[in-house]
């Protein structure tokens, strides 16, 4: 059973508008339980990789008692049964009211685990709120913008370490998701680990592998014998076994190299990877952050057309976790203009931690990056895309698209026929490409477009 996590706070302060945010596209259940209270709006979460179950507690207010402890206790008392942690929800703009400091009291005094939420905290009109809600005794606040979706992976950060352990089993213990378009089996997974020196390439590859193989350390020039390694990993969310080779880069470099600088290795290190790989994983050190040596290899993995995913390592050791997993999302929002949303992991290469939840999703990453949207679905889309926003008319003259198609997968190339294109402007091209990637199942993956006038 996934964790349950129930969203509790007085009326107004965002419950559903965070239960909205957290259960995103996916349909939210209404679970009528007759006898119990009123009606539950329960939907499965997502964040980062982490999933649970979460309950809005709105409108659970008792109507015949409308004293406020007989509204709160009725709410609350009900929705903390069985659940394994609680957001408890306060409005940073309005600050506190008695009712907030009536409910911290009976939540202190309760046996489950409570993450503060403080929200409607974009801007700096919340920032007393947040501040005053230190008060309620219940730990640090998550400032939080439900409405505009700030605070997110702030919000993941305080979960994890609640309910991590649970949803991870959770997650082991489902069944097989059915195989329903699988046609084409592509072969072992291609997937290299590139980071600065450190990071701990190797040693995650050790743990990976589950046998002491690489030898790890600081000290360079370790010798090795093997550049790509075959193992089948056993996947605990399918049940499945699958196949992954792995290249060892650092291994390359140790063997082949140990006199040139070793930042500069890294990279010449994520060049060797990409020839190899279908999906590379860039690492990070928890203990460091991203820097700007991250970015450049991240980009350079994109422009060579690799699906790219981002680990944190050392999560064992990392400090203000929330606070680091927020500032490498934006980080690479900022720094990586070529994709929105890579799949951003927090692992540990010396526990375990998130490895399976990782190569799980390297395998969905693969999937998106070897995709082939049939021609007819290609147009539909595009056709919609052009009657929503259609392309200017510079000079009075309109600018002509007429169809779309898909050129390659891995990664995926799309061609656009029309005419006069070498007035189409750049924002239209990316209002193109996102529209691909949003509407089409592209997500995290670098695609390509390129116009073509037809002879
Ligand atoms: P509930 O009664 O606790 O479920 O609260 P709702 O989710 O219905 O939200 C109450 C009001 O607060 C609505 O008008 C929301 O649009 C607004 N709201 C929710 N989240 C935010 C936020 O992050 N920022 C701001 N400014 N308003 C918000
Ligand atoms: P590489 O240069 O990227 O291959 O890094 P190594 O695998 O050699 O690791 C560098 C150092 O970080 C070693 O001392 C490892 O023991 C340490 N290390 C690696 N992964 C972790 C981790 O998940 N947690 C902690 N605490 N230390 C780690």
């Amino acid at each position: 059973m996934k964790p349950q996590v129930i969203i509790i706070g007085r009326p107004n302060v965002g419950k559903s508008t965070l239960f909205n945010r957290l259960v995103g596209k996916k349909l939210a259940l209404v679970d009528d339980q007759p006898g119990v209270t009123r009606d539950r709006r329960m939907g499965d979460a997502e964040i980062a990789g982490l999933q649970f179950t979460v309950v809005d507690t709105a409108g659970w207010e008792d109507e015949d008692d409308l004293t406020l402890p007989g509204r709160m206790r009725k709410q609350t008392e009900a929705s903390l049964e069985g659940a394994d942690a609680a957001m408890f929800v306060i409005d940073a703009r309005a600050g506190l009211t008695p009712l907030d400091s009536e409910i911290a009291r009976y939540l202190r005094e309760n046996d489950v685990p409570i993450v503060l939420v403080a929200n409607k905290a974009e801007g700096s009109a919340g920032e007393a709120g947040v501040l005053e809600s230190y008060s309620l005794g219940l730990g640090e606040p998550v400032p939080l913008s439900a409405e505009h979706g700030e605070g997110i992976a702030d919000l993941f950060g305080s979960l994890w370490p609640i309910i991590g352990e649970k949803a991870e089993a959770a997650e082991a213990a489902e069944t097989a998701p059915t195989d329903d378009d699988e046609d084409a089996p592509l072969g072992p997974l291609k997937l290299a680990i590139v980071g600065r020196p450190n990071a701990g390439k190797s040693t995650l590859i050790n743990r990976m592998l589950g046998e002491d193989r690489l030898l790890t350390g600081p000290e360079a020039g370790i010798t090795r014998d093997s550049i790509s390694i075959d193992w089948r990993w056993d996947d605990p969310k399918s049940g499945e076994t699958r196949d992954i080779r792995i290249i060892d880069t650092a291994g390359m470099r140790k063997k082949r190299n140990v006199t040139e600088k070793l930042e500069k290795l890294s990279v010449a290190d994520a060049r060797r990877a990409v020839d190899f790989a279908e999906v590379v994983v860039l690492l990070l050190d928890a203990t460091q952050g991203l820097e700007h040596q991250d970015l450049k290899i991240a980009s350079m993995v994109l422009e060579e057309g690799r699906a790219l995913m981002i680990a944190i390592n050392k999560w064992d050791i990392a400090e203000d976790a929330s606070g680091l997993f927020n500032g490498v999302r934006a980080a690479l929002d900022d720094g990586l203009a070529q994709v929105r949303g890579l799949p951003l992991f927090a692992v540990s290469a010396k526990t375990g931690k998130g490895i399976d939840a990782m190569l799980g999703a390297a395998f969905e990453l693969r999937e998106s990056w070897s995709k082939r949207v049939p021609t007819a679905a290609l147009n539909r889309w595009f056709d919609d895309a052009l009657d929503a926003n259609p392309p200017p008319a510079p000079g009075g003259r309109r600018i002509k698209l007429r169809y779309i198609t898909q050129a390659s997968t891995r990664p995926p190339r799309f061609v656009v026929f029309g005419t006069r294109l070498d007035d189409l402007p750049k924002s239209y091209e990316r209002y193109l490409i996102n529209g691909i990637r949003s509407k089409l199942g592209f997500e995290a993956v670098p695609v390509r477009v390129t116009l073509k006038s037809p002879k």
